[in-house]
């Protein structure tokens, strides 16, 4: 018996190549899940980033690749049905793909304000929506959806991420309403800034708006994907059992103040 802590699970997560979803795609290969890695790109988007398949092959990992866009329903359906074929169902649902950009409501595009939206909740929704049936069947039914602190507070010009990242949040309180009965756990993780492509240009370039999310966030040093990584782990695993309609802050007490 492994005593690897996702051991015979499967688990299907998007945006799995890159950043946080990359890191939470490896962690749960490394404890013994097989991993459906879905995405819209196969590369990593930072170039000193390891590649999840590399990953996935380093601790042994069973794993399958599916080209999926979130915001493409019969492309989610599809990823389902390979969970189903390859791995033989579902048990862990990571709804980790997003998108952000910057603006005031007032300058911000309806289009942009579309895509955010598309992606990041209607995204979320559309997911789990298809995964439901096969969490059902499942003995160990997770969802773990990424939202932010932008989705448990409002954050400076950023009108549409966090319009979008609310929704998350109150979806996941809804989901675990609707599903309990089921014993389907339904949570949320919301990182606070961690280290990835999303937001590499200006910790890079604007050292001023650097320091002031380095002032306010009192753990003294930024998240990496690892970090949340840990926290989807616990989210994913038999520990969390009783947790359900939770938000939980990876964010170094930024919420804290
Ligand atoms: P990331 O490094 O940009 O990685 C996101 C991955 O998702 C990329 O591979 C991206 O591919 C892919 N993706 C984008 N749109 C997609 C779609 N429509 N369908 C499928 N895949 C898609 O992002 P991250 O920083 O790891 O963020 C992961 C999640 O955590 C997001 O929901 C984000 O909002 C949330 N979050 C992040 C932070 C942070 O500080 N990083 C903080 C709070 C919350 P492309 O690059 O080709 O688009």
């Amino acid at each position: 018996m492994s005593d690897k802590r996702l051991a015979g699970r499967v688990a299907l997560v998007t945006g799995a190549s890159s950043g946080i979803g990359n890191a939470i795609a490896a962690k749960f290969g490394a404890e013994g899940a097989s991993v459906v890695v879905a995405d819209i790109r196969r590369e990593p988007k930072l170039e000193d980033e390891q590649s999840v398949f590399d990953r996935l092959d380093a601790v042994g990992a069973d794993y399958e690749f599916v080209e999926m866009d979130v915001t493409d329903e019969d492309a989610i359906i599809d990823a389902l049905e390979t969970a189903q074929a390859e791995f033989g169902g579902l048990d862990i649902l990571v709804n980790n793909a997003g998108i952000y950009f910057q603006n005031q409501a007032h300058e911000t595009p309806i289009d942009e304000y579309d895509a955010i939206m598309d992606v990041n909740l209607r995204g979320v929704f559309l997911a789990s929506k298809h995964a439901l049936e096969s969490l059902k069947v499942s003995d160990h039914g997770k969802i773990i959806n990424l939202s932010s602190i932008y989705g448990l507070v409002g954050g400076p010009n950023s009108a549409a991420y966090c319009a979008s990242k609310g929704g998350v949040s109150n979806l996941t309180r809804q989901l675990a309403l609707d599903y309990a009965s089921d014993e389907i756990n339904v949570n949320a993780l919301a990182p606070g800034i961690i280290e990835t492509a999303q937001n590499a240009e200006w910790r890079e370039t604007d050292e001023e708006l650097l320091a002031d999310w380095q002032a306010s966030t009192p753990w003294p040093r930024f998240g990496t994907p690892e970090d949340v990584a840990d926290a989807a782990l616990f989210l994913a695993s038999d520990e969390s059992e009783f947790v359900t309609g939770h938000v939980l802050r990876v964010d170094g007490g930024w919420t804290a103040w």
